[in-house]
């Protein structure tokens, strides 16, 4: 599964991301080796990014939906208040754009509320190069082990999986392989 950056015209300025790091727990980021749902070894809880002026170019153009203003900077709506991270990604191997659906809290995916917010997405015209189709929403719950198209980083005792399997399920495409919690990098000192 190729996944790269967030895909929009028109977006409003970035804010702050306030108290908010859940990206860097959850997305995976090449140029550290870092798979998905694994911590950066960069971050410090409660601080922020330990690296900020070096951080990979990934991280530096990185936005949320959240952040791109979608929700229109609401803070119940911000990834660490709410549990879930929306994210315009390309795949380019597809030659299309979708919507994933990242659970930072476990079960914050239960029960309509991703999908709702999904469709307000869908129904904005900043988005319109989205791909639809039925399996434009992707669903990944707390934790899924998305396998990477890179090496994971020696930091990570960790083997990604070959596959992605994806389940049409409630109206979403929901990721259908194992889940292993979050991946913390080893220590170096
Ligand atoms: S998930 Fe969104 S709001 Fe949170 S740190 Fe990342 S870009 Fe900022
Ligand atoms: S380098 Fe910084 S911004 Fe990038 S994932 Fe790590 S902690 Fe987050």
């Amino acid at each position: 599964m190729a996944l790269n950056l967030p895909v929009i015209f028109n977006a409003p300025t970035s804010v702050d991301c306030g108290g908010c790091t859940v990206c860097c727990d959850l997305l995976g980021v090449k140029e550290l080796g870092k798979p998905y749902y694994a911590r950066c070894q960069h971050l410090t809880p409660g601080k922020g990014c330990g690296a900020y002026e070096a951080r990979p170019s990934a991280c530096r153009v990185f936005r949320c939906a959240w952040h791109l203003g979608v929700f229109d900077f609401k803070p119940q709506w911000r990834p660490d208040q709410c549990g879930l991270v929306f994210s315009i990604e390309s795949d380019p191997d597809r030659n299309a754009v979708f919507l994933h659906v990242y659970e930072a809290t476990p079960g914050a995916a239960d029960g309509d509320r991703a999908l709702y917010l999904a469709r307000r997405i869908l129904a904005d015209k900043r988005f319109r190069r989205l791909n639809r189709g039925k399996n434009t929403i992707r669903l990944f719950r707390y934790g899924a082990d998305i396998g990477i198209a890179y090496p994971a980083s020696a930091l990570y005792d960790y083997a990604a999986p070959a596959k992605n399997p994806m389940k049409l399920t409630g109206g979403m495409s929901v990721f259908n392989g194992t889940h292993r919690g979050l991946v913390m990098p080893k220590k170096t000192d």
